[in-house]
C-alpha cells in the first residue's frame, strides 16, 4: 500500500461581495475603551463582532440576522428588530447572541481573576508570570470598603468595619510590598521566575484577553452584577455592562427587563401570591427570600 499523501489544498475562486449598504463601526474607529476599575484595575473592549454594522443601526443587527435564519422572512421589518430581540431574551433563544462577540482586556487582582475563571465559555490568554516579572501592583479597598463579615450572608459583607480595625486591616496589607521586595531579591539571585511568584499575596494584579460571546457575556454579568457577587468583582462587571451596553443597547434592554430586573417566582410563591397565604416551606432561607421579593413587588 502506498503511504498516504496530503493533496495540496485546491484554490476555489472566491467571490467577494461587497456589503449591501454603507457600514459603520460599532467602535466609532477607536482601537479600544477603556474603563479604570479601582486604583490599579482596567477593563478595556478592544475589539467586538460584528465590528461594522449598517450605518444607523448597532451590532444587534447580527442577531436579528441569525434569528431570521430561523424564523425566515415573516419578521423581516426592519421596525419588528427590537420586539424580535425581546421576544428570543424572554423565550431563551440563546443561540442568535452567540452571534456577537467581545474581546476584553482586563487588569485585576488574583483574587478576582480566580472568581471570573470559573466562567469556562470564554476563551482566556493570560500574562505569564513564569515568562515575565509580576509588576509591583496590589489591590487595597479604601478605607470606608473594609467590610465586616456578614451575619446572613456567610459568604460576604457590604458594611463598613470601625475606622480603627479598617486601618489595622490595611496596615496588614502593607506587608505586601515586603513580599514584592522579597520577590525582587530572589530574582536577583537567580530563583526563577515560576517559583519566585508563589509568594505574592492573591491581591497582586495579573492580566488577560478574555473573548466571549454575547450570551455567556450576559450569563457572566447577570452573576457578577448581582448583589450576592463580591463587591471587586461587582465593579468590574459594572465597568463591562458600561462598554457592551452602547454596542448592543436593544439587547441590554432586553436584559434588563427580562433578566436583571425581573423576579423569578418559585410554585410555593405563586402559591401563596394566589392564596394571599404564606409560603408553604419552613426553610428560614426560602422564607426570608420569599419576604425579600414580596418587598419587591411592594406587597
Ligand atoms: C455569588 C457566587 C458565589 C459562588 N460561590 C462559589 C463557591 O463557594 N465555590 C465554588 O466552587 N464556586 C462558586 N461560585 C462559582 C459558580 O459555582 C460557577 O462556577 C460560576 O458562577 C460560573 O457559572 P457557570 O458554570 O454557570 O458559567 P460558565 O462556566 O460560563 O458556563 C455557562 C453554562 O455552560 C454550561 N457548562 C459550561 N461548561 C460546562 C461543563 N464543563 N460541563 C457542563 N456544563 C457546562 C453550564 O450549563 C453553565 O451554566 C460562585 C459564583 C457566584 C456568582
Amino acid at each position: 500500500m502506498s503511504p498516504m499523501t496530503a493533496e495540496p489544498a485546491s484554490n476555489p475562486p472566491i467571490e467577494r461581495r461587497p456589503f449591501e449598504s454603507e457600514t459603520e463601526d460599532v467602535m466609532q474607529g477607536a482601537a479600544r475603551w477603556e474603563v479604570k476599575v479601582h486604583e490599579h484595575g482596567l477593563i478595556a473592549l478592544v475589539d467586538a463582532m460584528p465590528r461594522l454594522v449598517p450605518r444607523g443601526q448597532s451590532a444587534d443587527a447580527a442577531i436579528v440576522q441569525a434569528a431570521r435564519v430561523s424564523y425566515g422572512q415573516g419578521t423581516k421589518q426592519v421596525n419588528e428588530d427590537r420586539g424580535l430581540i425581546r421576544y428570543l431574551m424572554r423565550h431563551r433563544h440563546t443561540t442568535p447572541f452567540e452571534m456577537v462577540e467581545f474581546k476584553f482586556h482586563v487588569v485585576m487582582p488574583i483574587f478576582v481573576a480566580r472568581q471570573w475563571i470559573r466562567h469556562r465559555t470564554a476563551n482566556v490568554n493570560e500574562y505569564s508570570a513564569r515568562y515575565s516579572v509580576v509588576p509591583d501592583r496590589f489591590y487595597t479597598p479604601t478605607i470606608e470598603n473594609v467590610r465586616a463579615q456578614s451575619a446572613v450572608n456567610r459568604q460576604g459583607g457590604e458594611q463598613p468595619v470601625d475606622v480603627g480595625t479598617a486601618q489595622q486591616f490595611l496596615d496588614y496589607l502593607q506587608r505586601c510590598q515586603d513580599q514584592y521586595e522579597q520577590y525582587q531579591q530572589l530574582l536577583d539571585k537567580g530563583v526563577s521566575r515560576e517559583l519566585a511568584r508563589i509568594g505574592l499575596p492573591v491581591n497582586v494584579y495579573t492580566e488577560w484577553y478574555w473573548k466571549c460571546d454575547l450570551h455567556n457575556t450576559l450569563h457572566f454579568l447577570s452573576l457578577r452584577m448581582d448583589e450576592h457577587a463580591q463587591r471587586e468583582i461587582r465593579d468590574y462587571a459594572a465597568a463591562m455592562y458600561a462598554l457592551i451596553r452602547p454596542i448592543v443597547p436593544i439587547t441590554c434592554e432586553a436584559f434588563e427587563d427580562y433578566r436583571l430586573s425581573a423576579v423569578t417566582l418559585s410554585r410555593l410563591e405563586l402559591e401563596a401570591l394566589r392564596t394571599g397565604g404564606t409560603l408553604a416551606s419552613t426553610n428560614k432561607r426560602e422564607q426570608a427570600e420569599w419576604e425579600a421579593k414580596r418587598a419587591r413587588l411592594g406587597l
